[in-house]
């Protein structure tokens, strides 16, 4: 695959204007034009545009400064129309980021690093450890790509891919600000979902940005916490983050954050691992933790890999899970991954690069 070329997409509005200032001796009006052509054309080529028509010589300045050219992309598409593909950076590194259909609309999940250290036990990103953090215009131009290269318009996106995003608590933030920036991509906070195994240092980062800049809607952005234990115990056989911040630290540190207490902004999403957490006690101790938050769960019934230790659980210890999570009169929803004759189901993400790791 062909490396392309992204810095363009790692610069906030205001750091543009900066940028401009100091570089080129101008200000918001050409900055805000580069930013527009950037993310409604793919692009940095300002030349042809009406900022810039009577400054050839800045443009010419621009165009080589802010360079765009996506990197290649790899690709695969399920009957369901799920397509994965990724991206091959700069240093070789391989992001992967998924297409989900939905009735209406896209949804995109994208990586935040490559690999990944936290060491999850169904997951097989996991196995890749971390290779490094993705920097902000790398997270960036998966959506660039899903947008410009495949013509897709996600509406949603979803930080579910390879990564713990508050690991690259920094990086995955000024991506969110950028994305939701409604002079470019515009897609707003409350669209946009984080999936955290559990970092409380980062959901309490997340809560102070909140509170010192509560203009900048933080507190839409929606949390998702990959939970999938009732327990300490299962926890941390399952997740090793759970050695660091238990299940208490982690009900603590959500409790005071603001999703906790607003509708459709936490979610819990709870893989079903049939002899491991599927009890129809774990669903009870479940709902005892939950009390409290207002939270919807995800049940994702485990997909066995290759190399797995566990089996598909049935449909009915599915279903009895599914209704005694109802009963406490919690929404509760069985997800059926997509993607898995591709790799691209949750937790599945990272075979491919895993594979390609001896070329990078
Ligand atoms: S589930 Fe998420 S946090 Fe856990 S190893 Fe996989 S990518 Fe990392």
């Amino acid at each position: 695959m062909g490396r392309g070329s992204i810095c363009g997409f790692g610069y906030s509005m205001d750091e543009l204007i900066v940028f401009f200032g100091s570089e080129y001796g101008k200000g918001a009006y050409h900055a805000e034009a580069l930013f527009r052509q950037l993310y409604t054309g793919g692009n940095a080529e300002v030349s042809g545009t009406q900022e810039y028509r009577p400054a050839a010589e800045l443009a010419e300045k621009v165009e080589r400064d802010f360079k765009v050219c996506l990197p290649e992309v790899g690709m695969s598409q399920d009957d369901a129309g799920t397509r994965k593909f990724s991206l091959s950076l700069e240093d070789g590194a391989i992001t992967e980021s998924v297409i989900i259909p939905m009735v209406e609309s896209e949804t995109l999940c994208i990586s935040s690093q490559v690999g990944c250290s936290r060491g999850c036990t169904f997951c097989e990103t996991a196995g890749m450890g971390l290779l490094r953090n993705l920097k902000t215009d790398e997270i960036i131009a998966q959506w660039a790509v899903a947008h410009f290269d495949l013509g897709t318009k996600p509406r949603n996106i979803v930080f579910m891919g390879m990564g713990e995003p508050f690991d690259n608590f920094d990086a995955v933030i000024r991506a969110v600000d950028i994305l939701s920036d409604q002079r470019g991509a515009a897609i707003p906070k409350r669209r946009i979902s984080i999936s955290t195994s559990g970092h409380v240092v980062g959901i309490r980062q997340l809560m102070e940005l909140e509170n010192r800049f509560p203009d900048r809607g933080y507190r839409t952005i929606r949390l998702a916490v990959s939970l999938n234990a009732s327990n300490d115990d299962i926890r941390s056989r399952l997740m090793p983050i759970n050695r660091i911040w238990s299940m208490k630290e982690l009900k603590s540190a959500l409790l005071d954050s603001p999703q906790s207490h607003k509708k459709d902004a936490l979610y819990f999403e709870y893989v079903l691992i049939p002899g491991v957490n599927d009890d129809e006690q774990h669903a009870d101790e479940l709902n005892r933790w939950m009390e409290g938050m207002v939270a919807k769960v995800n049940l994702i019934p485990y997909h066995p890999t290759g190399s797995s230790p566990w089996s598909e659980p049935d449909e009915e210890s599915l279903k009895l899970f599914h209704s005694v999570i109802l009963s406490s009169g919690r929404e509760c929803r069985t997800r059926r991954s997509r993607g898995k004759g591709i790799e691209a189901a949750c937790g599945m993400l990272g075979k491919y690069s895993r594979l390609s790791r001896s070329v990078l």
